[in-house]
């Protein structure tokens, strides 16, 4: 069986090794448009501060999977899948055959529309290299914003800090945190910013951005007031990563579609991770389970039934994002 993965993240690899405990003879192709694709994606704040170097947050493939059944295609973005035709079309027109396919993409950043404009100066965190720009830019400059929400607005936060640079946060009241977690609520997460020296700045939003010169941007805010940061961070969270075109035979709705086996619509096409919304029969509609480890286990289901077996990703009530959260708790982490 001719195994095709799309993505090298936590589903995907928990995938392979599924599909490597079922099917001896498999041959797995794993493609990442990244260059350096193993990695554990919420550790990259700790490679930004510093706290971990880039030889331990980067993984060699042969650490992860010995076996020489697994090929790993580095640099290639997939751009569309035709499945009548069981191929991927990759963005330099190449295409790959497969006989069972998984979407292990991800998600990607929400952009904010009045910084859309200025992307090439913006600064994200989402992937290794968005990681490495942030860190060589953080540790330049002395003041920047985060435009942000939830956990990857906290963690831009806590990288800049981290690093001395003077931070200001902008982000909607009702945006610091809204999640249901023990221990965690916006007040404490409001006490621990301001104990720490983050600028708060709560009840406006960002109107433009203005570029007095190369190194300085002044931002315009809905309350008449502006400002003057050298470094402008976007972290308004995550939506899902799906690399297909407009009209395609995958049912998609906000990210792709998949039953609890992780099947979509179309038999041997497979979605895992944060790039796929499940169908949750017990509370029932679709669901997003943002995280390392919801991730990696609904790869291993995909995984599983990839290679034949029947095996269902059951959600519980405690596996979203934040009770499940990967790595330490989040108010621990400063
Ligand atoms: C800043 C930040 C902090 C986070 N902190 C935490 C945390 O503390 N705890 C936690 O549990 N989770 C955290 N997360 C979320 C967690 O990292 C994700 O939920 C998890 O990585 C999802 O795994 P995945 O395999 O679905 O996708 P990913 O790990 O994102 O992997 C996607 C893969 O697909 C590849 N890819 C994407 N598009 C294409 C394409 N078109 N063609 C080819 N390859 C492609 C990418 O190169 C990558 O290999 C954080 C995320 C961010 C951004």
């Amino acid at each position: 069986m001719e195994y095709l993965i799309l993505g090298c993240g936590s589903a995907a690899m928990g995938a392979v090794r599924s599909i490597l405990d079922i099917d001896n003879t498999a041959k797995i192709t794993m493609v990442s448009h990244e260059f350096d694709p193993f990695y554990i994606k919420p550790a990259m704040i700790d490679f930004i501060t510093s706290d971990l170097g880039k030889d331990r947050l980067i993984q060699k493939k042969t650490d992860i999977f010995p076996e020489e059944s697994v090929n790993v295609v580095t640099g290639k973005r997939a751009i569309d899948i035709l499945s009548s035709e069981n191929m991927v079309v990759f963005s330099d027109r190449s295409t790959m055959k497969y006989s069972c396919l998984l979407i292990a993409t991800g998600s990607k950043p929400i952009e904010h529309p009045a910084l859309c404009k200025f992307s090439g100066h913006i600064f994200y965190i989402n992937k290794f290299v968005d990681a490495q720009k942030f860190q060589k830019k953080a540790k330049t400059v002395k003041k920047a914003l985060v435009v942000g929400r939830g956990i990857v607005g906290l963690e831009a936060v806590r990288a800049l800090h981290k690093l001395g640079v003077e931070t200001t946060y902008c982000v909607k009241s009702n945006m610091l945190w809204n999640l249901d977690v023990d221990g965690v609520d916006v007040d404490n997460i409001k006490k621990k910013l301001i104990s720490e020296g983050i600028n708060l700045y709560s009840d406006a939003d960002i109107l433009d951005i203005l570029e007095p010169d190369e190194n300085h941007y002044r931002v315009i805010m809905s309350d008449k007031q502006n400002f003057s940061y050298e470094m402008i961070v976007s972290a308004l969270g995550l939506e899902p990563n799906m690399p297909f075109g407009a009209i395609n035979s995958i049912a998609a709705d906000r990210g792709i579609l998949v039953g609890e086996d992780m099947r979509t619509n179309i038999p041997n096409i497979f979605a895992a991770g944060d790039c796929a919304r499940v169908l949750d029969f017990k509370r029932g509609g679709y669901r997003i389970n943002f995280g390392w480890l919801s991730a990696g286990s609904q790869g291993e289901i995909a995984g599983k039934n990839m290679a034949g077996h029947e095996d269902f990703y059951i959600p519980q009530d405690d596996d979203s994002f934040f009770l499940k959260l990967y790595g330490k708790k989040i108010l621990e982490r400063w």
